[in-house]
């Protein structure tokens, strides 16, 4: 059965909740213009724990500004790739240097394990700038052999420079983050861009922390401009604005359809990294004590809310009711509460909007005739918590199956055949991630190529490098974060040709 404790609030985190928390605007802490501030709510009790600056269209337009004048006048993309690379990396030290402050932050503003904050999000966030410090001094063209038909024995000399895309809006959410901040501005700072980065209205305190961190590294005033605000003002001017010549965004399929609107009247560039429903596919061959075990993981981690959890299970017949089991035993035993308790292992949902929405899928989904083999509901507690839940007798047109809830519901359905199971996987319009169990190192390959999705964990699931590229197939979103491939998201090619 699951149980909820009270949080207690660490000491040192108390000062920074109490002080005024402002907008970053060309290397100054200020208010909003409008001088409103918006609330901050802890989701283990419900409480207003601060007030934010909430940032709007005219906060946006001297953030997008100061990042112009940063950019214009070179004193970040023309600054060498070394001095660059050090101040990047520092903010990964200086990242770990705080790691406590920043996991309790993380807590009281998402809900999540403050071991699993300290582990996960923090230690990646970390990790992330020092990745793409490495990057930094990397960044290189081609010289190109030309053969031009129309200048016989014409001799040139050409060549291909990677120059940063400019001033970058950043738009991101609140499952995780200061580790999303860090997918966003390791590549945006590696490629010498500047930046006006809005977190999301739910958790706009690591970011604030950041801000303040960037600058303790000695990034110079307008790089990296922080408005917190809400996404239908401050992140609508972002995308729309004109003189910002890219936007990144991370949330919803939803809104990110409003964003590739927003960006065409300047033909921004645009990446998103967009919702899933992931498959997670358990072969009776599989190490089955080890897949449940993945499998709970894959769904339960981070109390459902991120874009790549496994929310729709399929597992092969012979062994769909003992995963079933075994999954539905790991959700009842776990225990739901604050954060900030140690043996917690599963905390609040992050606000009351998504409290509201995952129960009524949970509503929905029984409604439907799908079967709570463990959990299904609410917790009649302060905070928004909710049951780890596992539905059985599910069946493809439910919206549980079809819709991303964001919560810590899995959809367990049973297949047969190789042949069935590659379609059953595919059967949604995301394309995010997918997960495969088994002993068949040859079936796994295959099914690997099939599935449409952007990553494909085997034996394994929710594993995260800065190394590794992620991003969606199909309405999962557009382009890559992480690894190499984030960075061309903010360079681009310029062809010299020289005539010898
Ligand atoms: P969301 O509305 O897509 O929020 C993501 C970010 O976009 C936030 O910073 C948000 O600002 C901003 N935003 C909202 N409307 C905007 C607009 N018109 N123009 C520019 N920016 C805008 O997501 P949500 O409402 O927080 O969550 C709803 C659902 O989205 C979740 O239940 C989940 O299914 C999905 N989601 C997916 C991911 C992911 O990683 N793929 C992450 C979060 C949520 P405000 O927060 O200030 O409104
Ligand atoms: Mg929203």
């Amino acid at each position: 059965m699951s149980t909820v404790t009270q949080p207690s609030v660490p000491e040192n985190l108390k000062s920074f909740l109490s002080a005024p928390k402002k907008l970053l605007i060309g290397g100054q802490w200020v208010d909003a213009k409008s001088g409103k501030t918006f609330d901050v709510y802890d989701p283990a009790t419900d409480q207003v724990v601060a007030q934010a600056a909430e940032g709007d269209a005219a906060d946006v337009e001297l953030a997008v500004a100061a990042a112009r004048k940063a950019f214009d006048s070179g004193a970040w993309s023309k600054m060498t790739a070394s001095q660059r690379s050090r101040i990047i990396w520092k903010i990964g030290d200086l990242i770990e240097d705080n790691a406590d402050e920043l996991a309790a932050m993380e807590t009281i503003d998402n809900g999540k394990p403050i071991g699993v904050a300290k582990a996960a999000d923090v230690a990646l966030a970390a990790d992330m700038f020092r990745y793409m410090a490495g990057w930094a001094t990397k960044i290189e063209g081609n010289t190109i052999p030309l053969n031009v038909p129309y200048v016989p024995g014409g001799q040139f000399h050409a060549y291909t420079l990677k120059e940063p895309v400019g001033v970058v809006g950043q738009i991101i959410p609140w499952n995780f983050p200061l580790l999303m901040a860090a997918w966003k501005l390791g590549p945006a700072l590696a490629t010498g861009c500047t930046i006006v980065l809005k977190p999301a209205e739910q958790t706009p305190l690591s970011a604030i922390r950041l801000g303040e961190l960037c600058h303790e590294a000695g990034l110079p005033d307008g790089v990296v401009n922080i408005i917190t605000g809400f996404g239908e003002t401050a992140g609508a001017a972002i995308a729309a604005h004109d003189d910002v010549d890219k936007v990144a965004f991370t949330g919803s399929t939803e809104v990110g359809k409003i964003i590739i609107k927003a960006a065409a009247g300047n033909l921004k560039k645009v990446t998103l990294e967009l919702g899933g429903k992931s498959p997670n596919v358990i072969y009776d061959d599989a190490d089955i004590e080890t897949a449940i075990a993945g499998a709970a993981d894959a769904i339960f981690f981070n109390q459902g809310q991120v874009c790549s959890a496994g929310s729709r299970l399929f597992v092969q017949s012979g062994i769909y009711d003992e995963v079933v089991a075994g999954v539905s035993e790991i959700a009842s035993n776990m225990k739901v509460g604050s954060g900030f308790d140690a043996s917690t292992q599963m905390g609040p949902l992050v606000s009351r909007e998504q409290f509201d929405r995952v129960s009524g899928y949970l509503k929905a989904g029984l409604d439907a005739g799908a079967e709570a083999s463990a959990g299904g509901a609410a917790i009649d507690q302060p905070g928004y918590f909710v049951q780890p839940t596992v539905l059985k007798n599910a069946s493809p047109e439910m919206s549980v199956v079809q819709e991303e809830i964001f919560g810590p519901v899995v959809a367990a359905m049973p297949f047969t055949s190789d042949t069935e199971i590659a379609c059953q996987a595919n059967d949604t319009t995301y394309g995010l991630a997918a997960g495969i169990w088994t002993r068949d190192i040859s079936k796994a390959h295959k099914l690997a190529r099939q599935v449409k999705a952007g990553t494909v964990w085997v034996n394994c699931y929710s594993i995260f490098d800065a190394a590794l590229p992620f991003g969606g197939y199909k309405q999962s979103g557009w382009g890559r974060e992480m690894g190499h491939a984030a960075l061309e998201n903010y360079l681009q090619t310029k062809s010299v040709c020289v005539s010898l």
